[in-house]
């Protein structure tokens, strides 16, 4: 499956740390990210990602265009709630597209977690029948 990876700064390491430690099932799939997120989750893991534009400058507007042709299976997006983005309004539509297309999205590590451990049940097998290009590559 498609896993797309965004982090805001001050929930960075929240992510490098999650991906440490769910690094076994991250590896049975394909993974993008943000630009500085995926740098960080690479160096930390040695996990292959692609890596978008940063957040900043577009990235997320990218991983959008790929939600848009519902290419993205699971989106964990850790967000900071406290401290407002000057690309918030791209952060929003990102989470209006996922609803969109019914992609599982998680923006805390809470429900990441939840979301992971179903990932790895096979609970998000459904994604497969809705993105066959992705089950196609594995
Ligand atoms: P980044 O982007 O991973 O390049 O920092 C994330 C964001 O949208 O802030």
């Amino acid at each position: 499956m498609n896993i797309a990876l965004i982090a805001h700064d001050s929930k960075k390491e929240l992510m490098v740390q999650f991906c440490i430690a769910y690094c076994g099932v991250l590896s049975k799939h394909n993974l993008c990210a943000t630009g500085t997120t995926g740098k960080m989750v690479a160096e930390a893991t040695g996990l292959g990602v692609q890596r978008y534009l940063s957040g900043s400058q577009g990235g997320d507007q990218q991983i959008s265009a790929r939600i848009s042709c519902n290419e993205i299976d699971l989106l964990l997006f850790f967000r900071d709630p406290i401290s407002a983005k000057p690309h918030e309004p791209d952060q929003a539509n990102l989470m209006r597209l996922c609803d969109v297309h019914n992609i599982p999205i998680a923006t805390n590590i809470a429900t990441a977690e939840a979301l992971i451990h179903a990932l790895e049940r096979g609970d998000l097998d459904w994604r497969d029948i809705v993105n066959p290009t992705t089950a196609a590559r594995q």
